[in-house]
């Protein structure tokens, strides 16, 4: 095998913005109000409201700071235990380790990818103060069974709805189950302004304090409001919002959502329909998205039959000018992991899926040539 890689034919991710975006950066800017929380944001938050049916959004500078937030809304006191998948981004961890939470990692699925929930009774303490779920591929959790468990003992769930945006679960949509919930509109993500997020907040107990948090602390959002007189600090926080340039380009994302959702789901299903009878000769596995769940379209991805296969599958796509990439690897193992709770996980389907899973490009822009040269090459591959 030669180590030799051709110029890109097919990105593994094309950002694109557009005209549409670009006007309304204008707008932004000759408006004169270039921070945050003008126009723009305030558009973005009703329409996250409406789609996700949220108490309040707020839009953030990004996911991993909405988490951030999330920590901060806990409380934490040392000691006190939040359970992440393993199988996630970091920030999903990072972001509670931070504020000083003690890590719990948990196993996911073997057929969605999500947390187990089945495990979780068996990881919880008297110390767990949080569960934290991701909706892998936007395919989601099984929200009924881990929101009983969480309402029995007063554990707070959380929602990294990084992935899950326009996703729901038997009709409800993903970012509403929880009592907050976040997203992310990183350019790898459905709907982006390439740096971005935001905090969805269902239990209004946690409404004032977070933009409190959001506002570096102080109580500035209700002086705008006109409900206090004068701004002061009043509590812990940080500067997570966005400024008004950004949010023009998520608003001008936000207004093209179903064209972009309806292209992603078209290259979605041509995959899957297009090489079904193909990974099942070659030992691969397609996605598994449950009859109850409706999927956000967010990737697109197969599990090889095993770690020699895909590394040779990768190596064979590159060398036909195509980037396909794997995806996480195991958190509670990772350096970092292994110091904040990690030793004491045992997550086997997490490490065998990390070494087995490949991801086939997949954006809005991708035309219908592209993947016909992503599905030749995929048919191609001997194994
Ligand atoms: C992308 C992603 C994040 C981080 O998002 P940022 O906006 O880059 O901070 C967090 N969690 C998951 C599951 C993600 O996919």
């Amino acid at each position: 095998m030669s180590d030799f890689a051709p110029p890109l034919k097919v990105p593994f991710n094309r950002p694109t913005l557009g005209e549409r975006e670009l006007a309304y950066v204008t707008e932004a800017v000759r408006s004169g109000h270039l921070s945050g929380d003008g126009l723009f944001t305030r558009r973005c938050h009703e329409h996250l409201e409406r789609l996700t049916g949220c108490h309040k959004a707020l839009l953030t500078t990004s996911c991993t700071h909405a988490l951030e937030m999330c920590a901060l809304l806990l409380r934490l006191e040392p000691g006190d235990e939040v359970i992440v998948p393993s199988f996630t981004f970091v920030s999903t961890a990072n972001a509670f380790a931070v504020h000083g939470a003690r890590l719990v990692f948990a196993d996911i699925r073997p057929d969605t990818l999500n947390i187990d929930e089945s495990l979780l009774p068996s990881l919880l303490t008297p110390r767990t103060r949080a569960i934290v779920v991701v909706h892998y591929a936007g395919v989601a959790c099984e929200m009924d069974a881990v929101m009983n468990l969480a309402r029995d003992r007063g554990i707070v769930v959380i929602e990294d709805n990084a992935h899950g945006l326009f996703g729901g679960y038997r009709g409800q949509p993903l970012g509403s189950f929880g009592a907050l919930a976040t997203q992310s509109f990183h350019e790898t993500k459905n709907i982006s302004c390439g740096e971005g997020g935001a905090l969805l907040i269902n239990d209004p107990a946690f409404s004032e304090r977070a933009e409190i948090l959001r506002e570096k602390g102080t109580n500035r959002s209700r002086f705008f409001r006109g409900q206090v007189d004068k701004y002061t600090w009043v509590d812990l926080g940080s500067s997570y919002l966005p400024s008004e340039i950004l949010a023009a380009v998520l608003w001008g994302q936000l207004e093209q959502a179903e064209q972009i959702q309806a292209r992603r789901r078209r290259i979605w299903q041509r995959y899957d329909s297009e090489l079904a009878d193909w990974a099942t000769a070659h030992g691969f596995r397609r996605p598994v998205v449950p009859e109850h769940c409706n999927q956000a379209w967010h990737m697109y991805y197969l599990l090889a039959p095993s770690l020699e296969v895909r590394t040779n599958f990768i190596a064979w796509l590159r060398r036909q000018g195509i980037l396909a990439v794997f995806h996480y690897q195991p958190l509670h193992a990772s350096p970092m992991g292994l110091t904040l709770g990690g030793r004491d996980a045992t997550c086997p389907v997490t490490c065998d899926v990390a070494d087995r899973l490949v991801r086939l490009p997949l954006y809005h822009a991708m035309t219908d040539a592209e993947q016909d040269t992503v599905l030749s090459a995929v048919r191609a591959f001997a194994v």
